[in-house]
């Protein structure tokens, strides 16, 4: 594949600092694919002071011109989406029917959103004798995951340039390609030089300079808890702003008077697409006593019926990860009932859709997020129990309730510590805010509550 060996500062590709390489691995076939310079702390203050040089002139830009880059970046992105899916395919593994309508689907979506919302947006309100201005923080350190290369990007990218403020992205190790094609799209747009920057690099290198450096006043992390706790404490002892987008066990909780067969197809669907790598997947299936036996032989139906349908996990460590926590449920005593721990296919890092009956709350594969296709399926005896345990983790970033009637499943899902519920399969929408109650993490995306992360007040008293 294509890739550039520089960085994108201030508006150009620019040789990197140092001579480190990261080899790009396609995850279906575990061919190297291309090679991409690993950025350095050099690299990292160069792309900070670019995007400083530039935040002046962004911030005092009027909403209506950034909304119109924002536009613009989403009519490129639409104009290149095929090449783009292709490559979120090459390096994440995600079948190609996915890549298009999700992993570049949302993005657009996205962006789309965030063009409408800075033409819109009140950047200026009065509070009786006061005018309150809504600024840009400042420069923003945007450090990403792989496990949805572009969305995750633009989720923090678009509101940030919405806001007025610059950025420097600085993209997960294995899916670098991904955003080294978002850089080409921001250049397109005719987005003014070092108001986007990308560094490429590792996460205890770059990653942690980014964190760290004086000149940026927001990082915004998508990730594990282990870094974002660290990013958080980081941030903390500098008096900087923090957004932490952390990871998930959501229940999906099927009342006794919903429709079982679509709950639990739904519910097996959300948790096998994109290999089990999604934060936000119901990845606990919580069934009443009197409709487990039947809830269980439809889930490990629908998990057998899988075949091609689903990709590798994105890389050798997921891979043992994953597969070691399937071994860890059988030791535990799990029922497995679809799937297990032998590799399904000789070369690739894939895993077999893996569904566990007799899953008691406690177990690590119901605390902990094991990020493959992994389900669990949890026996509850009544509506407090079945509460109990949906909220007995440490997280809270999404979830799914199905009853009959809508009323009883949102009266359910207003007792949920979770920042989204779908309701009988509600669908995704780029407006809502997306974010964790508990330890999933601190802050909002998408849509004007996502906008509001990357603006400060300032009050006028007359
Ligand atoms: P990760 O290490 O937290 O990676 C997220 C981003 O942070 C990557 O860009 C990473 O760079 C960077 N990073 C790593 N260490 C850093 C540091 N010390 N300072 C600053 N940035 C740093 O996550 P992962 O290793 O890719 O995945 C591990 C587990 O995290 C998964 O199994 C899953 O449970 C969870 N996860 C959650 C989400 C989510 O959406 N909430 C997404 C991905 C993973 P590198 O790419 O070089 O590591
Ligand atoms: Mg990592």
């Amino acid at each position: 594949m294509n890739a550039h060996d520089g960085m994108y500062i201030g508006g150009e590709w620019r040789p990197a600092a140092g001579a480190d390489t990261i080899a790009v691995v396609n995850p279906s076939d575990e061919q190297v694919i291309a090679l991409v310079p690993a950025g350095t702390i050099e690299d990292v203050d160069a792309a900070v002071r670019a995007a400083r040089a530039a935040f002046p002139a962004w911030a005092a830009t009027p909403p209506a011109e950034r909304a119109a880059r924002l536009a613009a970046l989403r009519d490129v992105l639409v104009a290149r989406k095929d090449e783009i899916a292709g490559t979120v395919t090459a390096e994440l593994g995600s079948p190609l029917k996915f890549s298009q309508a999700v992993h570049v689907g949302a993005p657009i979506a996205v962006a789309g959103s965030y063009a409408d919302l800075a033409a819109s947006y009140a950047f200026e309100e009065k509070i009786g004798n006061s005018t309150v201005y809504l600024e840009p923080v400042g420069v923003v350190g945007a450090i990403t995951p792989w496990n949805y290369p572009l969305h995750q990007i633009v989720a923090k990218v678009a509101p940030a340039l919405a806001a007025g403020c610059t950025v420097v992205l600085k993209p997960a190790e294995d899916t670098p390609l991904t955003a080294q094609l978002f850089a080409e799209a921001v250049h397109e747009a005719g987005v003014p030089a070092g108001v986007f920057n990308l560094v490429t690099g590792l996460g205890p290198v770059a990653g942690q300079a980014l964190a760290e450096h004086e000149g940026v006043d927001l990082v915004s992390f998508t990730g594990s808890t282990a870094v974002g706790r660290q990013i958080g404490a980081t941030a903390g002892a500098a008096v900087k702003r923090v957004a932490l987008e952390l990871g998930g066990k959501s229940a999906n909780v099927i009342l006794p008077s919903a429709d079982l067969a679509k709950a639990v197809n739904v519910g097996v669907a959300n948790v096998m697409s994109n290999s089990g790598q999604t934060c936000s997947a119901w990845t606990r299936m919580l069934v009443h006593d009197s409709q487990y036996d039947e809830a269980v032989a439809l889930a490990a139906d629908a998990a057998g019926k899988y075949g091609e349908r689903i990709g590798p996990v994105v890389n050798a460590k997921q891979r043992e990860r994953v597969v070691g926590y399937i071994e860890k449920g059988v030791g535990e005593g799990a029922r497995l009932v679809a799937g297990g721990p032998e590799a399904p296919r000789e070369q690739g890092y894939f895993v077999s859709p893996t569904v566990f009956a007799d899953v008691e709350p406690d177990m690590a594969i119901a605390q902990e997020e094991i990020f493959g296709p992994v389900l669990s399926i949890i026996r509850y005896a009544d509506e407090a129990d079945a509460l109990r345990i949906a909220n007995g983790t440490v997280y809270g970033l999404a979830g799914a309730v199905w009853a009959g009637d809508e009323a009883e499943a949102v009266a359910f899902a207003r007792r949920l510590d979770t920042g989204q519920v779908d309701i009988n399969g509600g669908r995704f929408n780029p407006l809502a805010p997306f974010g964790g109650y508990k330890q999933s993490g601190v802050g909002r995306e998408l849509g004007p509550h996502g906008l509001s992360e990357y603006l400060q007040t300032k009050s006028l008293q007359f």
